[in-house]
């Protein structure tokens, strides 16, 4: 029994429950049989004119009285039982998806480098659901069948071991057969589950590439790859249907043959006269109401084969350490200080080529350090380490002193609003979004967020202003416009580090001026580390660390480097004459 609980990965009050439950289950299937009772009883007094006696009215009437009382006991015993298992499934089921989701949370970013969505959507939904379903219509009444089969067997013994005998063995093979097809069966689940997960991708990314594949004319490519996935997926699904079926139908039929065989022993004691005719009867009787859950159940038990592999995937994935740290360590001062920092993205491939080598550098606190490098040099990398996105393999990276690896990723993220390039947004309105930035925020502070980042003047112009709703990540508006909703945000939030991953390369000159003054008011006062693709917006910077192929290569101020006439003299000459030839 303890294996249960682990094996539905549940709470000590998933099990209590899940306990209940079948103790819930076995009363109403023990409820279930007092008709049978009550029906034995009536046939005796009805066969009594046959043998020469007379039917005592009062015993009808008494049990007429009993009948209408096991009906209102059934009534109960199923509304109890309902209640038991399946509202404590529905909740078990919800504390494991949070349970799950608030894993995820804290996970290190190298963990999304190693699954994809699709995979995590199916962790959180599918095995979940399965979870559920196993919960909630297999294991309580596959336990409760289990107790009141050897219940109902010890009672029926005591009119005739035979005959009690007879019924029920036909059960355990039954059992067996499926069990014993396991491994066929494990091996056409997974199969399944990986043509569900290839589906789904090609799904997403059809319609997430539909702008893509419209303008480059891929519809047939991409359709038929899509369309094989699917049809693999319809191919697996009938593959896993027919391998099921076999044993379930094959299990169903042995079950089933033991109302042949309980006939064919109970004729043969009768003619023998070693068994009267009313317990036979009872066990005639009783068979097809024993079977009826027997054969529901052995259909739901390929079931329990299928959640092995959906606990075992959620189990890989609560197993994965998440960041820990303190959340009580007051950070006094952001001077941020890389120390022997190196950083590769694969934890596991010492051999890859680390993205951050041996960097040793500062962000002075309360002031604008800007990152400049040629493309691909880990600007990006660097900005997402002081966030604790990941943590570095050597050296340390400190906010005031204290370790960044002490810090509980949450708490510091407390200390620090980021800007994205790619801007996030939700499906929801654009009030709700920019309200991300701090959810305790009033409305007017939301609303003064919203006008500082110039948000204003677009939004009025939506027929629902402030609520109007986003398409999925932000498709209904400009870049621009995402843009400053994300400023809008870091602005709300008033956190006292910066990351600004400048984005206004891609910008019109417009929106460009808009986003520079919604930029200014947000990094007033502040630590701020902004990566710059445009060298001239960053000319007036308090420091300017200049990176090569995740090394430092220069630092300084924008004089001192020109002057010393290296990388960062050279990229600026480079800019500073595309632009002359695009005028
Ligand atoms: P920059 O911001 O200077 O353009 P990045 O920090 O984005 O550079 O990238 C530095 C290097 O790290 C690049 O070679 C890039 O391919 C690699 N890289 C960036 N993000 C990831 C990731 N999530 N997983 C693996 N490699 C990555």
């Amino acid at each position: 029994m303890f294996k249960l609980k682990d094996m539905l990965m549940l709470t000590d009050k998933g099990y209590t429950d899940l306990k209940k439950a079948i103790f819930a289950c076995t009363i109403t299937n023990l409820s279930l049989m007092l008709p049978f009772g009550i029906t034995i009883q009536i046939f005796t007094q009805l066969q009594k004119p046959f043998s020469g006696g007379e039917i005592s009215w009062t015993k009808m009437w008494l049990y007429f009285g009993a009948g209408i009382l096991a009906a209102v006991l059934i009534f109960f015993a199923n509304k109890h039982d309902y209640k038991k298992t399946y509202v404590t499934s529905y909740m078990a089921a919800e504390a494991n998806r949070i349970r799950i989701a608030e894993h995820i949370r804290k996970l290190p970013m190298s963990f999304f480098n190693s699954r994809d969505l699709t995979e995590l959507t199916t962790n959180m939904m599918g095995d979940c659901a399965t979870t559920e379903h196993v919960l909630s219509h297999v294991i309580p009444q596959l336990c409760a069948n289990g107790i009141s089969m050897v219940i109902i067997c010890i009672m029926l013994a005591f009119f005739d071991w035979r005959m009690a005998l007879t019924v029920f063995c036909t059960v355990p093979i039954a059992f067996f057969v499926i069990l014993g097809s396991r491994k066929i069966q494990e091996r056409l689940s997974e199969s399944q589950i990986q043509a569900k997960l290839k589906a789904s991708d090609q799904i997403q990314e059809y319609f997430e590439g539909i702008k893509v594949i419209k303008a480059c004319g891929l519809e047939g490519d991409k359709f038929k790859a899509l369309d094989n996935a699917l049809l693999l997926m319809k191919r697996m699904a009938l593959k896993m249907e027919f391998g099921t079926g076999i044993f379930v139908t094959g299990a169903q039929i042995i079950v089933q043959s033991g109302i042949g065989l309980t006939v064919f022993v109970g004729t043969y004691l009768l003619t023998g006269k070693q068994i009267e005719f009313l317990p036979l009867l009872m066990f005639f009787l009783i068979i097809v109401r024993i079977y009826g859950p027997i054969l529901v159940e052995l259909t739901l038990l390929p079931e329990l084969i299928y959640l092995q592999l959906s606990t075992k995937r959620m189990r890989t994935l609560m197993s994965t350490a998440v960041m820990k740290g303190s959340t009580d360590k007051v950070i006094k001062n952001f001077n941020i200080e890389f120390e022997g920092v190196s950083f590769r993205y694969q934890e596991d491939n010492s051999s890859e080529e680390a993205v951050i080598k041996n960097l040793t550098v500062s962000v002075p606190g309360e002031g604008i350090t800007a990152l400049v490098g040629p493309s691909g040099c880990g600007k990006s990398t660097l900005s997402k380490l002081i966030a604790r996105f990941w943590d570095v393999n050597e050296g340390t990276i400190k906010i005031g002193g204290i370790d960044i690896k002490t810090l509980d990723p949450e708490y510091l993220m407390g200390y620090i609003s980021f800007v994205f390039q790619d801007v996030v947004l939700f499906h929801d309105t654009i009030y709700n979004n920019i309200r991300i930035g701090n959810l305790t925020a009033t409305r007017e502070q939301v609303m003064e967020a919203a006008r500082a980042a110039c948000c204003d003047e677009f939004v009025n112009n939506l027929p629902q202003g402030y609520e109007t709703l986003l398409g999925e990540n932000g498709s209904t508006i400009s870049g621009g416009e995402r843009q400053r909703i994300s400023i809008a945000r870091a602005l709300l939030k008033d956190a006292p580090i910066v990351l600004l991953d400048e984005a206004t390369a891609s910008l019109d000159p417009e929106n460009e001026v808009l986003i520079q003054q919604a930029i200014s008011k947000l990094i007033d006062g502040k630590t701020v580390l902004v990566i710059a693709h445009r060298l001239r917006t960053i000319v007036g910077a308090d420091k300017i660390i200049v990176l090569e192929h995740g090394e430092l290569a220069e630092e300084g101020t924008h004089e001192t480097l020109l002057q010393k006439k290296g990388l960062y003299e050279k990229l600026y000459r480079i800019q500073q004459e595309s632009m002359g030839w695009s005028v």
